[in-house]
């Protein structure tokens, strides 16, 4: 029984220490926050690829238990038109589809999962420093406390303090340029659809929502900014200073945007960043995961899926290969071209949602082309992202060193 320490509890600490118990190892869930994350961040779309990855771990009905079906996205430009409607993959076997969940639920469905079957989960730990030894790892908190164990995985978020501690030079997440900001309407008055998922290429702004059947509307926004926002903007910008910022933004759109932002409760403002293509995910005893090895800008939509598929794929090659450093170097090398094409994907949908007036014409000609191929299953298909299956009997090889 092989201790395994996890940094963080997000979907990839979550999901990876189920996957490591199926495969025999001994997680243990080491989060920051110390409260229950119900209410932190507004929505996000977990894809049927990430589902998938959810069946390896038996573990597909917290997700299948909360939010609601998106099967497809209809995109509109900001002067009304009507571009396309693009499926977001298909089904599994059993009519499962890509869905879309208020971000706090989907963290304390799978939280509570893992400790369901028995897998300890320490709150308030801020992993500080690493000690890694021949034989061991011993993580240091913030609180004083620490914790050893034979291995550690960092799935501690696009700011991952283990990359920082084990990568050093590659460690920061650079901002790709754009803030989101989002939130939660009562659906009543706007003229929206149960479960319809619309989104908007406006002339200044993107906008983004999904109707809950007989709920709220779940809305985000992207604004390009030059600088990130910093602690600072958020204490001297409050919501009605948002709100309004995002009134002048869609000013001149047709669509939902304007009334949904109006009718919103409380906001919540962050900014997207990138974790580029890094030298190497992993040292002897320590492993990167999810957003710590690789993010991807938001506008890809895959990240909680890519985590859901990181968990299963590294508790495979721990599971399948004879040393830890090989099932290390395997996962990174089984992983890595995907995740560069994701993040690659991901930087070439955020060019597109907030641009300049010259660049606005020159997108919104490229834009019916571009979503007819999305939709179409051509050149320009998606397939590829969302049919991607990974399964729990597939055996792992060493990948040649
Ligand atoms: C606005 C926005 C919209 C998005 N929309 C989508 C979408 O629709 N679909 C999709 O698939 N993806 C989406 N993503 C991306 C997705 O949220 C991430 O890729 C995903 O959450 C990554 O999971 P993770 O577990 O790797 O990281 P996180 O979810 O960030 O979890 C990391 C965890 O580690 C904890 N932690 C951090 N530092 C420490 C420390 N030092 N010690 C202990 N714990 C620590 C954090 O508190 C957190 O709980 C979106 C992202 C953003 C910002």
């Amino acid at each position: 029984m092989t201790r395994t320490l996890i940094i963080g509890g997000g979907v990839a600490g979550a999901v990876t220490a189920l996957a490591l118990a199926k495969a025999g190892y001994t997680p243990e869930l080491f989060e920051a926050y110390e409260t229950s994350p119900e209410h932190r961040g507004s929505y996000l779309t977990v894809a049927v690829n990430g589902l998938s990855a959810l069946y390896a771990v038996d573990a597909v009905d917290a997700v299948n238990g909360i939010g609601f079906a998106a099967p497809s996205i209809a995109f509109y430009l900001g002067d009304g038109r009507k571009l396309n409607e693009v499926k977001v993959g298909g089904s599994l076997p059993d009519g499962t589809a890509t869905r879309s969940v208020r971000r706090g639920e989907l963290h304390a469905r799978l939280l509570d999962e893992v400790r369901r079957r028995g897998i300890p989960v320490h709150t308030g730990k801020r992993l500080k420093a690493l000690d890694e030894k021949k034989d061991g790892v011993t993580a240091y908190f913030a609180d004083g406390t620490s914790a050893t164990g034979e291995l550690l995985v960092g799935a501690d978020g696009v700011h991952s303090t283990v990359r920082r501690l084990i990568l050093r030079g590659s460690a920061t997440a650079p901002y790709t340029g754009l803030i989101n900001v989002g939130g939660f309407s009562p659906a009543a008055g706007l003229g929206l659809a149960p479960g319809e998922h619309r989104m908007v290429f406006g002339r200044r702004a993107f906008f983004g929502c999904a109707v809950e059947p007989g709920g709220d509307v779940w809305w985000f926004a992207n604004l390009g900014r030059k600088e990130a926002v910093t602690r600072d903007d958020l204490e001297h910008l409050d919501d009605a200073g948002w709100k309004s910022r995002l009134a002048r933004a869609f000013a001149r759109d047709k669509g939902p945007a304007r009334a949904v932002v109006a009718a919103s409760g409380p906001l919540t403002v962050s900014n997207s960043y990138e974790v580029p293509d890094l030298p190497v995910w992993h040292t002897a005893r320590v492993v990167l995961t999810g957003d710590a090895a690789h993010a991807a800008s938001p506008a890809a939509g895959q990240g909680a899926s890519m985590a859901m598929e990181d968990g299963v794929v590294l508790a495979q090659c721990l599971r399948d290969l004879p040393t830890y450093e090989e099932a290390f170097r395997t996962f990174q090398e089984l992983r890595r071209p995907r995740a560069r094409r994701v993040t690659a994907q991901g930087a070439r949908a955020s060019k597109f949602k907030a641009v300049g007036p010259l660049q606005r014409r020159v997108r919104d000609r490229k834009l019916p082309a571009l979503l007819a191929g999305h939709a179409s299953g051509g050149e320009h298909s998606l397939a590829w992202i969302y049919e991607h299956r990974v399964s729990w009997d597939t055996r792992v090889e060493a990948a040649a060193g």
